[in-house]
């Protein structure tokens, strides 16, 4: 049993929260409730008592239960400082600086705008597990609604950087959609073929495909890979800044 046990909660129609539990502590954790009652359903089916609602982003289908699961158990509302006038119900500020702290766990703040432009990943180092939100998504990223290309490429960079173990914990269930757009502008790449054909499967059978590791992600991820030559020179831009290969890309799938 390790010392941070993680549950997904599927919300909405394709959002995931993601329960955090502490043995030792006894703290329960929901990253990004999309609704209130699934949340309080899937903490008690555990026997845990929700302590914590942690956002990375202001977006409704991430903080529409933030209220009335406060209301509900009392628990502490933590988001991002530099939108706190976002966040429903927020009692917490966190950024880089402050980090957060969840029992015996130590989460890095790190700052990812270009979602949104408050939006932040929380980083478990010991359990090894990122929340990004809808910054990187499993060979995806966030649609730039409040960014652009320069920003979001740097954001998804300071991502890149952690350990390749690192269990990536999104807010969607869009991989298989994601699959079939990376195949066309990455057709050559076989850890990205191998792993569509995963993906597939597991969706034929309702299953889900996240987490994912940093590491697959960088092996098959178009998003974290704007800076291979042999993706810009498939985009007829050899040569190019990585983030303006970032920006085409993600302007060929806003459009796909
Ligand atoms: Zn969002
Ligand atoms: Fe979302």
């Amino acid at each position: 049993m390790t010392a941070l046990e993680i549950a997904p909660v599927p919300l909405l129609k394709d959002n995931y929260g993601y329960l955090l539990h502490e043995r030792s502590s006894g703290l329960t954790a929901i990253v990004d409730p999309s609704e209130a009652e699934p949340v309080l359903e899937a903490a008690a089916a555990r026997g845990w008592r929700l302590t914590h609602v942690l956002n990375t982003h202001h977006h409704s289908d991430h903080s529409g239960g933030n209220a009335g699961l406060k209301e509900a158990t009392g628990c502490k509302v933590v988001g991002p400082a530099y939108d706190r006038a976002r966040i429903p119900a927020i009692d917490e500020a966190v950024d880089e600086a402050s980090g957060f702290r969840f029992g015996q766990q130590q989460a890095q703040v790190l700052f990812i705008p270009g979602h949104t432009r408050g939006h932040i990943a929380f980083w478990f180092r010991d359990a090894q597990a990122l929340f990004c939100g809808d910054t990187l998504f499993s060979l995806g990223c966030g649609r730039m609604f409040e960014g652009d290309p320069a920003m979001m490429w740097n954001s998804l960079s300071k991502l890149r950087a952690l350990p390749d173990p690192t269990r990536v914990y999104c807010g969607h269930e869009y991989t298989e959609a994601n699959a079939r757009f990376a195949l066309t502008v990455d057709p050559d790449n076989a850890v990205l073929k191998a792993r569509a054909d995963r993906v597939k499967a597991l969706r034929a059978e309702n299953r889900a495909t996240v987490p994912s590791t940093l590491g697959e992600e960088k092996a098959a991820n178009p998003f974290l890979r704007a800076d291979d030559p042999g993706l810009a020179a498939r985009l007829g831009l050899a040569g190019a800044a990585p983030a303006q290969v970032f920006g085409e890309t993600r302007h060929r799938k806003d459009v796909f």
